[in-house]
Formats: C-alpha cells, structure tokens, sequence
C-alpha cells in the first residue's frame, strides 16, 4: 500500500539482520553493550526517510527495555522481532586503533543468533523494498524466497562469507538488486584488483548495481552505464566507526523506498544520502550519532556533499 507524504511516496520497507549487544573501543571511549547490529543500524538510518521499517531479527530476553523503546521510538515495527526469553542476545566487541579503517573483532558470541530463522510475518511478505544486511547467504535467499515480487533487494555481504560459503553466496548474488561491499571484499569476490573491473565481474554474477565503500575514500557506483564516485564526509571527529556500513546502507535504501525512483540519477542521490548518514554515524558511540538527528540536518549534509566537489569550469 502506497503512503502519500508531502515529501514524496512511501513504501515499504522490510530489513533483516543482526540486533545486537556491541562492547566497542576505539583510542576516544569505550561502550559495553551498546545497541548495534546491521538490523538495528540500516533501520535507524533508513527511519529519517520512510516508516514505519519492518524489521526482522532475533534478541534474547536480556535485551533491555530501553532499547526496544529506541527502536519504537524510530517508528520500526517490531512484529518480526523475536524474543527468546531464555537466550541471550547476539553479542560483538571490536577494538580499534587509531587508524578507524581497521578494526579487531575482540568476540563474536552469536547466542540466540546461532539458530536464527528469519519469519517473515505474513503482513510483510509483500515489502517493495528489502534490505538484507551481512547475515548467512543461506538465510538471506531463505528470506526472499518468502517476499513475493519485491520492487528491489539490496544485499550486505562480508569478506568471510565470500570465503567460507562462495556457492551459498553465489546463488544468493542472483536475486540481488544492488550488492554492497567494500573494496576488498570486491577485490576477493572478484578475483580482480581493478574495484572497476572487479564490479563488471561482479556484475555478471547478477546485482545490476555494485556499491563499494572505500571508508574514508567514500563511495562508488558501478551500474551498466554508469560510474558515480561520491566522497566521504571530511569529518573532524570520528569517534567510532562501528554501523557506518549499514548506516551508509540505510540511508540508501531509505531514500530510494521513499522517492519509489530506481533510476541511475536516484541511484547517485542514495549514495550520497548514504555517506551522509555514515557520517552522522561515526561522529558518537553506538547509535548515539543517529538519535538526535532530524531530516533537516540530513537535507543540510547532502548539500554540504553536493558543495564538496562542486568546481567551475574556469
Ligand atoms: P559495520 O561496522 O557496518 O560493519 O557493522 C557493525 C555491526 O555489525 C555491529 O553492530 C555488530 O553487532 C554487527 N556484526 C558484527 N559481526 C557480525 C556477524 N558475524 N553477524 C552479524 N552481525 C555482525
């Protein structure tokens, strides 16, 4: 069902993916059990743009109240949101080091994550839009194969899936929309060094449009007849890069769910909603960066990208 807005037509959107608790450092702070996963990050991002955003996932009964408000407070359904009361919730920590780009993965405790079996409930199955963040291949076509007729699917992946299950992950490339991935996660993918060659290849594995992020290089889109290359916000402080991914991904998926316009040229405006909501991101802890934000200040960021590159011809 279409929702009339003043700012354009919203559809709906259903997005699948880890919810978790995140103890996270980085050489500005430290924070235990901070809300994160790629659920909770690509719908934050996405609620400036579209609601309500149905999410799917699992948490344990450990998950605290106060972030089942957040997330309500955002407008996301929780419907899909399974609670098994006598689990835990899906548990990461990563450290980073003063370069932001890299980070260790302290702990990965996947708890009630382990046997996650995404439900679509039935008032979701004909979500438009479907974003897929970085979970099992398997479980991602398991989810599309319950959607009938999606508008588009764009899909998260990560560099240990692409070697621990190539032919699951395959399979899942063929239903994909759009794929995005960062550079070496392209350039493993591809078996290709060139990120422009590398995303032809990948191409013809069946996303028509490949995003990779170059993290603070920006971004890049690859479609048939288009190459987009959008910058990242030159930001004075970054104080933890944890979600800018799926923050970047939201913000796209978001934009195009609320245009309803898949075209190249709206393609070139996501991303660039993308990076803007990436950078709000990683300026605070955890989803700190998203919570105050309001669609004015995003509408602001995405002049001020539009000003980061703009030159005269003389
Ligand atoms: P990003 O920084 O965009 O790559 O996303 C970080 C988020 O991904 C964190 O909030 C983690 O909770 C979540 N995450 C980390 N590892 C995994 C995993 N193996 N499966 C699902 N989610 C994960």
């Amino acid at each position: 069902m279409y929702v009339f807005t003043h700012q354009g037509v919203n559809v709906s959107l259903l997005v699948v993916g880890s919810v978790a608790l995140d103890t996270v450092e980085t050489p500005f702070g430290r924070v235990k059990d901070a809300l994160g996963g790629s659920a909770v990050y690509i719908s934050t991002a996405a609620s400036f743009f579209t609601t309500p955003i149905r999410l799917v996932g699992v948490v344990g009964g450990d998950f605290p109240k106060e972030y089942f408000s957040f997330l309500e407070s955002r407008q996301i359904d929780l419907d899909g949101l399974r609670v098994i009361q006598d689990g835990r919730t899906f548990r990461w920590s990563g450290r980073y080091h003063y370069d932001l780009n890299n980070r260790d993965t302290l702990l990965t405790e996947l708890n009630v994550f382990s046997s996650f079996e995404p439900q679509i409930p039935d008032g979701y199955k004909r979500s438009l839009y479907v974003c897929l963040g970085n979970i099992h291949p398997n479980l991602q076509r398991r989810v599309l194969a319950q959607i009938s007729k999606p508008r588009l699917v764009v899909g998260d992946t990560m560099n240990y899936w692409i070697e621990t299950t190539p032919q699951e992950l395959r399979q899942t490339l063929e239903l994909l929309d759009v794929l995005i991935l960062n550079d070496s996660e392209v350039r493993l993918l591809a078996k290709e060094p060139n990120l422009v060659r590398a995303a032809k290849v990948i191409r013809s594995m069946g996303p028509r449009v490949i995003i990779i992020k170059k993290g603070e290089h920006g971004a890049l889109l690859v479609t048939e007849d288009t190459i987009f290359s959008a910058p990242a916000y030159p930001l004075e402080n970054i104080y933890d890069p944890t979600g800018a991914g799926d923050s970047f991904a939201g913000g796209f998926i978001g934009w195009l769910a609320k245009t309803d316009d898949v075209s190249d040229g709206n393609l070139k405006r996501a991303v660039i909603y993308g990076s803007a909501l990436a950078s709000f991101c990683v300026e605070r802890f955890s989803v700190d960066g998203l919570r105050e934000l309001s669609y004015l200040k995003i509408q602001d960021r995405y002049r001020s990208f539009m000003e980061l590159s703009r030159f005269d011809e003389r």
